[in-house]
């Protein structure tokens, strides 16, 4: 009893001794605003900024505080970029292929037709050259950029008739932006950018023939199933890893501790994110599949895939030759992928290949 009771008084004393010389480090909050692309509770996406936040505050016990305005608020959802450079917002979270008109080296770090998926990408990021390569893109600008959350593996749309041949694609209206839009530009797809609140009705009223947006886990809501029968699978964000952005000024400002607190938080809600939209996406195709039974999932036919990852190819080839660093960016991914991707094949592409049941 003794002897527990002298402990008790000692830890007891130790605390207090502890807070009384370091009031400063323990009282001082810092509160960063951050910018999302997002509108206001945007299912998955919107979830992970605010879980990031929560997380950060309280593995700091309140000592860091991070506010979310959504684009409702800031009207700029394409505009985080320039937002948090300008200070104007200390971070955000978005998606480093939206500014690829500002800095073409950005659109690499989210995904590539036919690149990397979601473990193999995160193999890159964290323990391949992924992060250094993407801070070499982002530093110029006084930014730093995080892994902010992936989507899985993207689906390649929902298409009104079916497609047999590369001639079934020539003259279809389709709406499917960024690199994968110019891939498709090539094989004769007109392209069109319409804003999501719009897709429904085009899709319903044959002003577009087709369309891509993520997969399940965002498609459900979007009610895309109840208008187009056949749904691809995908070839063009095989892993699309959103972003968190920090402006470099307000890092450097942070102690070391909560630098490191903002870092498991990112990383943590990142990873977190995969995992949702791969619950998320299970639980709703099996929704769509009930609901729709007409609605069928098909894969692009061997003459299609060959000839988009030929025009991936040559766009790549294109990027490289006009920039040394997306050339050392490009060359990166491709030796990354041309090596993990034997252990994918040998392990998981194997395993669902002969393991698994697959039921219409
Ligand atoms: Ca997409």
């Amino acid at each position: 009893m003794i002897l527990r009771s002298t402990f008790k008084t000692l830890g007891a004393l130790l605390v207090t001794s502890l807070i009384a010389s370091a009031p400063a480090l323990a009282e001082k909050t810092y509160t960063l605003k951050m910018a999302e692309t997002w509108g206001p509770n945007y299912p998955i996406l919107g979830e992970t900024s605010r879980s990031m936040a929560a997380m950060a505050e309280k593995m700091s016990a309140g000592r860091l505080k991070i506010t979310v305005d959504s684009s409702n608020k800031h009207k700029a959802p394409f505009g985080i970029f320039d937002m948090v450079k300008a200070g104007q917002y200390d971070m955000g979270h978005t998606a480093s292929y939206y500014y690829k008109g500002k800095i073409p080296n950005a659109m690499f770090f989210t995904t590539v037709p036919f690149g990397m998926i979601a473990s193999e990408q995160y193999a890159w990021f964290y323990y391949g050259d992924g992060m250094d390569l993407m801070q070499k893109v982002y530093q110029p600008h006084g930014l730093l950029s995080f892994p902010g959350g992936n989507t899985g593996n993207q689906m390649g749309g929902w298409f009104r008739k079916e497609i047999n041949s590369l001639e079934d694609l020539k003259g279809i209206k389709m709406r499917t932006p960024g690199f994968a839009g110019e891939v498709m530009s090539e094989l004769g797809v007109s392209v069109t950018n319409i804003p999501p609140g719009e897709l429904y009705t085009a899709l319903e009223r044959g002003t577009i023939d087709a369309l891509e947006w993520v997969g399940p886990a965002l498609d459900l809501a979007m009610g895309f199933h109840q208008i187009a029968k056949y749904y691809y699978s995908g070839w063009q964000e095989p892993a699309a890893e959103l972003q968190f952005l920090i402006n470099e000024k307000v890092w450097s400002d942070l102690p070391e501790d909560l630098q490191e607190i903002l870092r498991v938080a990112m990383r943590t809600a990142a990873y977190d994110m995969y995992a949702q939209s791969m619950h998320v996406s299970g639980q709703n195709w099996s929704k769509m599949k009930e609901d729709y039974p007409n609605v069928s999932a098909k894969t692009f036919p061997p003459e299609v895939i060959d000839a988009l990852r030929d025009a991936t190819d040559k766009l790549l080839a294109e990027a490289a030759a006009k920039d040394p660093l997306a050339k050392e960016i490009i060359t990166s991914q491709a030796e990354y992928l041309k090596s993990i991707r034997k252990w994918t094949n040998i392990s998981d592409k194997a395993y669902l290949d002969t393991v698994s049941v697959i039921e219409e």
